[in-house]
C-alpha cells in the first residue's frame, strides 16, 4: 500500500469537500468535468478526447504490450436537499452528493496522481473513466458508445458503503448488485359519477387489483431461495371524491440476481397486468424504462482483486445489495470487478440517497490504494 503523504491526503480531503459542495445532476456535470480536467492536467496526466458532453477520460502508461485496464468512478449527484449541516454542505440548492460519488471521483483522482508518479513501473495502460450519469443508469452506456471500452480487457470500480467500517473492502464472486428494471403502466378505464359505477370502468379498483396480483409473482412463482424484489412506488388516479376517473398510472421497479428469473418475472408481470385489466374491462400500456443487468463480478478477476485488496485493507465477503449499478453494462462486455469500500460503519449510519448521508474522509487512502494496487496487480497477473 502506498502511504499518502500528509500534504497529499489533505489535498484530497480538500478536493472531496469542494466536490461535495458543488454537486451536479446526471448529464449536467459541466463544472465537475472542468474541475477534474484541470486537476489531471495540473498533474501532467493525458486527457483523451471524447464525444461525451460530460465526464472525463484520461490515460496513464502505454499499451505497446496490448494490456489495457480501466478504472471507473462515477461523478453525478442527486436531486436531494442536503441536511447534514456540514461546513462544506451543497451550495447548489436541491442537489446533493448523497450517494458519495464525490468520494469516488476524489479516490480516482488520487490514484491517478500516484499511478502517474509510478508510470514507468506500469505493465500496460490504465484508462481512467470519470463517468457521468450513473444515477439515471445512462452514463456507462454513453462511455461504451463513445468507444472508450473497445481496447480494454478488465475494468475495476467500487461503491462506498456506509454500513462497512473504514479499513474494510467487501468483495464477492458473481452478483454483487441486482439488475434493475423500471416500469411505467398507464391504465385506461371509463370515468363516471361515483354514484353510478356500473356506467364506467373503475380505474382505482383495476390498479389496486393489479397491485395485489403482482405480489403473487415473488410469493408464488419464484423459488424461495432466490431474491427478487418487485416494488410499486408511485400511483396516481382520480382527483375528486365523487368522480371515478378515466385513467390512472403506476410505476416501480423489479430487482433480481438471476437472469432467467428476471426474464420469467417480467413475463408474468406483463401477463398479470394485461389479463387483470382485461378481466375488469380496462386496457393498459406497459412501458419499460431504464434498466441495468446484474453487477456480475468475473470470478477469475475477483480472485486477483481480492489478493490486491488484501495489501490495502481487511477484505471481507460482500453481502449483495438489491440496489443497481450501471457498472454492470461494462461487465456485459468485459471482465469487471465491483467492490464495496467501507466509509462509515457507525451504528445507525444513514444509507445511500439519504439527506443525512455521510462519508468519512479517513477512507480515502483505502479507496485510492484499491485502485492503485489492483491496477498494478491486475496488469501483472490477469492480463497476459
Ligand atoms: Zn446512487
Ligand atoms: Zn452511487
Amino acid at each position: 500500500m502506498t502511504e499518502l503523504t500528509k500534504e497529499f491526503y489533505e489535498e484530497l480531503v480538500e478536493i472531496r469537500h469542494y466536490l461535495h459542495q458543488h454537486p451536479e445532476l446526471s448529464n449536467e456535470e459541466f463544472e465537475t468535468t472542468k474541475f477534474l480536467k484541470r486537476k489531471l492536467e495540473e498533474w501532467g496526466i493525458a486527457i483523451v478526447p471524447t464525444s461525451m458532453k460530460t465526464g472525463v477520460i484520461a490515460e496513464i502508461g502505454d499499451k505497446s504490450n496490448g494490456k489495457v485496464i480501466a478504472l471507473r468512478a462515477d461523478i453525478d449527484a442527486l436531486p436531494i436537499n442536503e441536511k447534514t449541516g456540514l461546513p462544506y454542505s451543497s451550495v447548489n440548492e436541491g442537489i446533493m452528493h448523497a450517494c458519495g460519488h464525490d468520494f469516488h471521483q476524489t479516490s480516482l483522482l488520487g490514484a491517478a496522481k500516484i499511478l502517474k508518479e509510478n508510470e514507468d513501473k506500469l505493465n500496460g495502460l490504465v484508462r481512467l473513466i470519470f463517468q457521468p450519469a450513473e444515477e439515471v443508469q445512462g452514463g456507462a452506456v454513453e462511455v461504451i458508445q463513445a468507444g472508450h471500452l473497445e481496447d480494454v480487457q478488465a475494468i475495476l470500480g467500487f461503491h462506498n458503503h456506509p454500513k462497512l467500517k473504514v479499513g474494510e473492502i467487501a468483495l464477492i464472486e458473481e452478483g454483487i448488485m441486482a439488475s434493475v428494471d423500471q416500469f411505467f403502466i398507464k391504465v385506461h378505464g371509463i370515468g363516471t359519477h361515483a354514484a353510478e359505477p356500473q356506467l364506467g370502468v373503475d380505474v382505482p379498483i383495476v390498479i389496486s387489483t393489479i397491485l395485489t396480483q403482482l405480489q403473487t409473482i415473488v410469493a408464488r412463482n419464484i423459488p424461495a431461495r432466490e431474491a427478487i424484489v418487485l416494488s410499486v412506488t408511485h400511483i396516481e388516479t382520480g382527483q375528486a371524491w365523487n368522480v371515478l376517473p378515466d385513467d390512472g398510472f403506476f410505476e416501480g421497479t423489479i430487482r433480481s440476481f438471476n437472469q432467467d428469473l428476471r426474464k420469467e418475472t417480467k413475463q408474468r408481470f406483463v401477463k398479470i397486468i394485461e389479463n387483470t385489466a382485461e378481466s375488469l374491462g380496462a386496457s393498459v400500456e406497459i412501458i419499460w424504462g431504464s434498466s441495468a443487468p446484474v453487477t456480475y463480478n468475473c470470478p477469475k478477476l475477483t480472485k486477483i482483486v481480492v489478493e490486491g485488496s488484501k495489501k490495502v485493507a481487511n477484505v471481507i465477503q460482500a453481502t449483495p445489495s438489491n440496489a443497481g449499478e450501471d457498472f454492470s453494462h461494462y461487465q456485459e462486455k468485459i471482465s469487471g470487478v465491483f467492490a464495496f469500500i467501507g466509509t462509515n460503519g457507525e451504528e445507525g449510519a444513514n444509507g445511500w440517497h439519504h439527506s443525512n448521508f455521510l462519508v468519512k474522509d479517513e477512507a480515502l487512502p483505502i479507496a485510492v490504494n484499491y485502485y492503485v494496487e489492483n491496477a498494478f496487480h491486475v496488469l501483472d497477473n490477469f492480463l497476459v
